[in-house]
């Protein structure tokens, strides 16, 4: 039997994980650990200094799962290492209420779920669904795809410390045009800061912003997107900008200890 590790950033109560644990149940055994609450934007962060919990939810159609206090990356580690007892053949998180695209990535909990599955060596993949208005989403087509990848994932290992990331577009399932494999294009925010006054007087600030409106790359996550073509991207670990390298080399730091050697 398959098993499979679902988790999300949106939290255990959030409908698209359920839409995700119905189409995969389909594939393999589901064990379900997310975060108690919204912890959307959590990026890659772990938690170190208090205890972590993990608190079984049954939900009122019998299905069972873990509620934790810690980020959705904590979830993948108490996941695989107390639920699962290390035996894991598949790491999914999502379905995420609203897209993660190019540089979002590294802010992403949903993806940094993922990110952590790769780390242990397990494939995995991260799933949103990309839209704005995140209230009504239909989170069926992007579960459907979820299965879908999964198989195509299990049948066909990628390499380890890997891993996929989707965007499936919020339109009705009839208007997809497809899957579009593709590199993670850029998203870059513009009045980010939105300054408030509290009712003593003091300032407060919100995070917010909208998207810089420029074209999208031919190919990148984001043009997909905008051609409703579900996006699938390839992801690894290594940040590395290589063509930086020569450049940095020829760089003479002069460290006056290393000076005669
Ligand atoms: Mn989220």
């Amino acid at each position: 039997m398959i098993r499979i590790l679902l988790t999300n950033d949106d939290g255990i109560h959030a409908p698209g994980i359920h839409a995700a644990r119905e189409a995969l149940s389909a594939i393999g055994e589901v064990f379900m650990v997310a975060p108690e609450r919204q912890r959307s934007a959590a990026g890659h962060a772990i938690t170190l200094h208090k205890p972590l919990r993990l608190n079984p939810i049954t939900f009122l159609n019998g299905q069972r799962g873990f509620a934790t206090n810690g980020t959705p990356t904590d979830c993948v580690t108490l996941g695989f290492d107390v639920v699962m007892e290390g035996r894991c053949d598949l790491v999914v998180s999502g379905i995420n209420a609203g897209p993660n695209l190019g540089w979002d990535l590294t802010y992403s909990g949903t993806v940094a779920a993922a990110i952590e599955g790769a780390v242990l060596g397990i494939p995995s993949f991260a799933i949103s669904v990309a839209a704005e208005q995140t209230e009504e989403i239909d989170y069926r087509p992007a579960a459907r795809f979820a299965a879908l990848l999964a198989r195509r994932l299990l049948a066909d290992p990628l390499p380890p410390h890997t891993l996929l990331n989707v965007n499936v577009p919020a339109v009705p399932e009839h208007e997809l045009r497809g899957v579009a494999i593709t590199h993670q294009g850029r998203r870059e925010y513009v009045d980010r800061i939105v300054p408030r006054v509290d009712p003593a007087g003091r300032p407060y600030y919100w995070q917010a912003g909208s998207i810089r409106e420029d074209t999208p790359d031919p190919g990148c996550d984001v043009h997909a997107i905008l051609e409703k073509q579900i996006s699938v991207t390839p992801v690894h670990l290594d940040l590395t900008a290589y063509s930086l390298l020569d450049r940095l080399r020829a760089w003479d730091f002069d460290l006056p200890a290393c000076r005669n050697r």
